[in-house]
């Protein structure tokens, strides 16, 4: 397929799917950038998984989202992986190479592009709580960043340890584990610290288990949870003198640099975050 006879359509996959932010987010740049393109919003059970990749290719779409539950089991219908792709064994936005597709996880990348507009990384001590898809994309990054230490913190020890393997042994950034039991105290000496779980997503009384007295200033404290974007964590962390990063800008951001895969234009970010608050009601 010429790059002529493409479509300029992107989508997401998922299941459930119900309701996009991320599909509100792109129509908006798409508009701002002048760009005739769409971006559909599919649910697809994982027994369709295979159709719906073989669908987009034959129909043409320039790339696409995967969400939960397709992560992980969309790689075996790409043509190749992105060196952090690859890394992490999961992927969320596919691009056109030839026939096929590649895949790439902006996720990571996208908290990244946040935080250093707050903080280089490079060098820093960084607390990641969790150790679930979210977790393990912004590790990764961290450590292709150069950051000094990562301390990985999860309830369940096998998946962190299995975290913590991947982080000292293929992306060569020293690491370790802490398993979580109690509220967590954070060692002085720390820099960055991250709540990478999925406390606080859609309820915004719920508590991250943290001795928050264990924050200082001088500390950046960073969510992942972008509904509501003002979480427990990140209020604790900014009475205490943080500098704090909610999980809006890791969602713009990752958007922003799947945009320039698909398009090869920037898109504008201050019109990406005003319409996901706008979508989120905020
Ligand atoms: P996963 O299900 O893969 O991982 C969830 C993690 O949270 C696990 O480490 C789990 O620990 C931990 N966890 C959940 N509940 C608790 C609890 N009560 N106490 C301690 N630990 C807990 O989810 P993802 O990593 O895919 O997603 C996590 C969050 O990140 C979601 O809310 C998602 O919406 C958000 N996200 C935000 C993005 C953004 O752009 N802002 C992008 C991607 C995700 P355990 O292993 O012990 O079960």
């Amino acid at each position: 397929m010429t790059d002529e006879s493409l479509q300029d359509i992107v989508c997401c996959m998922g299941q459930p799917v119900a309701g996009n932010p991320t599909q509100f987010m792109m129509e908006h740049a798409f508009l701002a950038a002048g760009l005739d393109w769409r971006y559909l919003t599919l649910e697809v059970g994982p027994d369709e998984l295979a159709a719906a990749v073989a669908g987009m290719r034959a129909m043409g779409f320039r790339g696409g989202n995967f969400t939960i539950p397709h992560k992980v089991a969309v790689i075996k219908h790409l043509n190749g992986l992105s060196e952090a792709a690859e890394l992490m064994g999961a992927v969320n936005c596919i691009h056109r190479v030839d026939d096929g597709f590649e895949g790439e996880n902006t996720d990571g990348k996208g908290f990244v592009q946040s935080l250093v507009e707050v903080t280089e990384p490079a060098e820093k001590r960084v607390v990641i709580l969790g150790a679930g898809g979210a977790a393990r994309a912004i590790a990764v990054e961290l450590g292709l960043s150069g950051v000094a230490h990562i301390t990985v913190v999860n309830r369940t020890v096998d998946r962190g340890q299995d975290l913590v393997d991947l982080l000292n042994d293929r992306v060569k950034v020293s690491a370790e584990l802490a398993a979580w039991e109690g509220d967590y105290r954070v060692e002085e000496g720390t820099d960055i610290v991250i709540n990478a779980t999925s406390i606080g997503l859609g309820d915004a009384a719920a508590r991250v288990p943290l001795d928050y007295a264990t924050l200082s200033s001088g500390m950046v404290a960073a969510d992942v949870i972008f509904n509501p974007p003002k979480t427990v964590f990140l209020n604790e962390a900014e009475r205490r003198g943080c500098t704090i990063l909610d999980g809006l800008g890791m969602l713009v951001n990752q958007g922003v640099i799947s945009f320039k895969i698909w398009t090869g234009v920037d898109p504008d970010p201050a019109v990406m975050r005003e319409a996901l608050e706008e979508y989120l009601e905020l």
